[in-house]
């Protein structure tokens, strides 16, 4: 299930669409430079709204896992990828269109000094973004939602705001939880971190399920299933690690 996401990110995807005049059928029509145009507003709201690190010894950690995992993902190419620590207690990591990353304090503090584990939840994020997979929910926001027009040029503050909220809250379909684990579990192995790191991480958001009745945050917007366990597992099991080559 894709959750249906606000009505601003629909009229600028529609504004997007009009735009490019390349038709709102082709699902992949925001281009790249879209895409990092849209992740640069929100990130600047994300910093406006939270407190976020960068020089701290967190976040210089996260960085550092983020560009290792750079060296072996698939998508580089005019994409300015970033890293940083979001100073809120909320156990979530989130990846914004183009780029930026953000890993919660929250999130350190479950996986404590776990390299692996937070590779392969830094890899994961890299992976939504490498797929491309908040361009396709937009898309197929437009395809639901033709007939409002947005131009960007007229964005106003009001209008980011509700963009970042939903960019920071869209819910990832099956599927695409997959591919994204498939891809993060590849690129961290090759970075060098085991691949394992992915099951500890769910091991102990289970267990932080059973013992509090307020869950992860992350498990709302990346639905951890038994077939996504599952399938985790038979990957490491194969060391099917070769996503897309
Ligand atoms: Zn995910």
């Amino acid at each position: 299930m894709i959750r249906p996401i606000g009505r601003f990110l629909a009229a600028v995807g529609v504004g997007l669409c009009l735009i490019s005049g390349t038709g709102c059928r082709n699902t992949n029509f925001i281009s790249t430079k879209d895409e990092v145009r849209i992740g640069k507003d929100a990130s600047a709201e994300v910093e406006r709204r939270y407190k976020v690190e960068t020089t701290t010894a967190d976040a210089r950690r996260v960085a550092a896992i983020g560009a290792r995992i750079l060296n072996h993902s698939d998508r580089r190419e005019g994409v300015p990828y970033s890293f940083k620590v979001i100073d809120k207690n909320d156990v979530n990591a989130v990846s914004l269109p183009g780029g930026p990353v953000y890993v919660y304090r929250g999130l350190l503090d479950l996986l404590g000094s776990d390299d692996d584990a937070l590779a392969c939840v830094i890899a994961h994020e890299v992976g939504h973004i490498d797929a491309r997979h908040s361009a396709k929910q937009m898309s197929q926001q437009i395809a639901a939602n033709v007939g409002i027009l947005v131009l960007l040029k007229g964005k106003t503050a009001q209008d980011i705001g509700s963009l970042t909220t939903d960019l920071l809250n869209l819910s990832y379909s099956r599927s695409d939880e997959y591919e994204a684990d498939h891809r993060g579990i590849s690129y961290a192995h090759k970075a060098g971190f085991k691949a394992t790191g992915l099951l500890t991480f769910f091991a102990k958001l289970q267990e932080m399920e059973k013992g509090k009745q307020q869950g992860a945050e992350v498990l709302r917007t990346h639905p951890l299933t038994t077939a996504r366990m599952d399938r985790v597992q038979k990957i490491i099991e194969k060391q099917d690690y070769r996503f897309g080559r």
